[in-house]
């Protein structure tokens, strides 16, 4: 025992952890039981929850274990109020966050760990595993073998968040293209309208966009009539780049874009790229799958990857759709040696005998910070738990509560699908009235969703759709199904309350 110093609070010993702990399990479990009886959005006014907390840190720490009943009480007295219920099952807005058992159990011992994995030496098994996990991931995906750290050129790892991933796309294409001309130039990236505005905030922090509104050096294309990238647009838009000379150097393709779901066409993306030298002067495809990529675990699902072997990333977020808790991006590349080219700085603290001898990976050299969490073991769990098996029937149910929702929206007069249904998000709205303006059909819809969900029972979220050949855009609702638990009695649910709040 050290000497008892002014003034110390003694950690928890083995035994109040071990209650503490017992009783934060008991509370997550009991919450995930009761999910159904709180409104799904927050219902606070901004500034309500901080005013329920005091101003100043507490000079004395908790008394003791008793000390903590005051804890259990805040969390429901002052969080969950102001908690919007991503675990509900009548949760549909933007794409649900899955949390699930194993994966919080793998949080839970990722954090009991506690192990900063950036190096290979700080940590082996935070490595190994990864590497192995990511390895059985692409096999379930049936993803191009260049893609797999067995290939002894790609590889895949664990990001934060698809942002992160595709900043450092963006970043180790410039490099590459920078080494291939062997200067510097005039940099243009590539992508869709409905690209995920990631791609935006990526040219920000690399430098590549000077500002959100330069179209210059992020060229974000006019897409056809179902919402996905133009291949001959992008022709045009990378021949005019070079005849100005500008160089293009980076394309991001979505599967599944955020607002609507459309899926680019890969293949034809990849061939445009091809004939235009953007391939042969070092130019990077990545392709951001966020939400959609889950679904490549289904063989019925895989012709969304179609095109995939010609592509330099692919990206992807289990804590999506994928029952691994936020947050866990998977990212995946053919050419590792481009990151480590763009991102490997080598310290003189950080140099190890295992680095030095090039037989290990240092995932530290593939994302943006040096440190980084022990993520693998949430995924780990979940594909242990699940099993492949498990993970398709759980995508499959999802996508067959969309086809059925999507199906009642069809047979009822007064709704209308605004886009095909993409997997389980089905985009819809309240059809224009004979003669009605369309500002005024949107403001219907957006009367409609805001009821919906100021009444609690559900959570949806909107898009607007740019119109396409000079049609005005649309204000359109989405139903974004694949929450954890959410079952068909809750997709009902949510389909009888629309029907009722539209008739008032
Ligand atoms: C959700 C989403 C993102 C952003 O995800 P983060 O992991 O939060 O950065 C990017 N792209 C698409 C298509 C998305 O749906």
């Amino acid at each position: 025992m050290s000497e008892k110093r002014e003034g110390a609070v003694p950690h928890l010993s083995a035994e109040e952890f071990r209650r503490l702990g017992h009783r934060v399990v008991d509370w997550v479990a009991d919450y995930w039981a009761r999910l159904e009886s709180f409104p799904v959005r927050a219902a606070v006014a901004p500034g309500e929850v901080m005013a329920k907390l005091p101003a100043h840190p507490p000079e004395e720490g908790l008394d003791g274990e008793a000390g903590w009943e005051a804890v259990f009480r805040d969390l429901e007295e002052v969080v969950l109020p102001g908690v919007t219920h991503w675990q509900s099952p009548s949760f549909f807005a933007y794409f649900p966050s899955n949390a699930s058992g194993p994966a919080v159990l793998g949080e839970l011992l990722s954090a009991g760990l506690g192990v900063q994995g950036m190096l290979w030496s700080t940590s082996p098994a935070a490595t190994e595993l990864e590497t192995r996990v990511l390895d059985w991931l692409a096999e379930l995906m049936a993803l191009p073998a260049s893609f797999r750290s067995d290939s002894g050129t790609g590889g895949g790892v664990i990001q934060g968040t698809a942002s992160e991933a595709v900043l450092v796309a963006m970043v180790a294409a410039r490099d590459r293209v920078r080494r291939v001309l062997g200067r510097d130039a005039e940099w243009v990236a590539y992508t869709s309208t409905q690209t995920h505005s990631s791609v935006l905030k990526a040219a920000l922090i690399s430098g590549v966009a000077r500002d959100v509104a330069d179209s210059v050096h992020l060229r974000q294309l006019d897409t056809d009539a179902g919402y996905a990238l133009c291949p001959d647009a992008l022709e045009r838009a990378i021949r005019e780049d070079l005849a100005a000379g500008r160089q293009p150097f980076f394309v991001c393709a979505s599967l599944g874009t955020t607002s609507s779901g459309a899926m680019d066409p890969v293949r034809s993306v990849v061939e445009v790229l091809g004939r235009t030298g953007f391939t042969a002067s070092g130019g990077w495809v990545h392709v951001d799958a966020a939400w959609a990529g889950s679904a490549l675990v289904c063989p019925e699902f895989r012709a969304l990857g179609e095109g995939l072997e010609g592509v330099d990333s692919f990206a992807f977020n289990p804590h999506k759709w994928l029952l691994t808790n936020f947050d866990c991006n998977v990212f995946y590349t053919r050419e590792r040696q481009a990151l480590l080219n763009a991102l490997s700085v080598m310290p003189e603290y950080l140099r190890n005998a295992a680095s030095a001898s090039g037989k290990v990976v240092d995932y530290r050299d593939w994302q943006v910070p040096l440190g980084r969490r022990f993520r693998a073991l949430k995924l780990w769990l979940v594909l242990r738990h699940y099993g492949a098996r498990g993970l398709r029937a759980y995508l499959r149910e999802h996508v067959r509560q969309a086809e059925l929702f999507a199906g009642w929206v069809e047979a009822d007069a007064r709704f209308e699908l605004a886009v095909p249904r993409s997997l389980s998000l089905v985009c819809f709205r309240l059809k224009p009235l004979p003669g009605e303006a369309s500002s005024d059909t949107d403001a219907r819809n957006r009367h409609l969703l805001e009821r919906l969900n100021a009444s609690g029972k559900a959570f949806l979220t909107h898009t607007v759709l740019p119109g396409v050949d000079g049609a005005p855009s649309r204000y359109v609702l989405r139903l974004a199904i694949g929450a954890t638990r959410t079952e068909e009695r809750h997709v009902r649910a949510v389909w009888e309350q629309l029907g009722a709040l539209a008739l008032s």
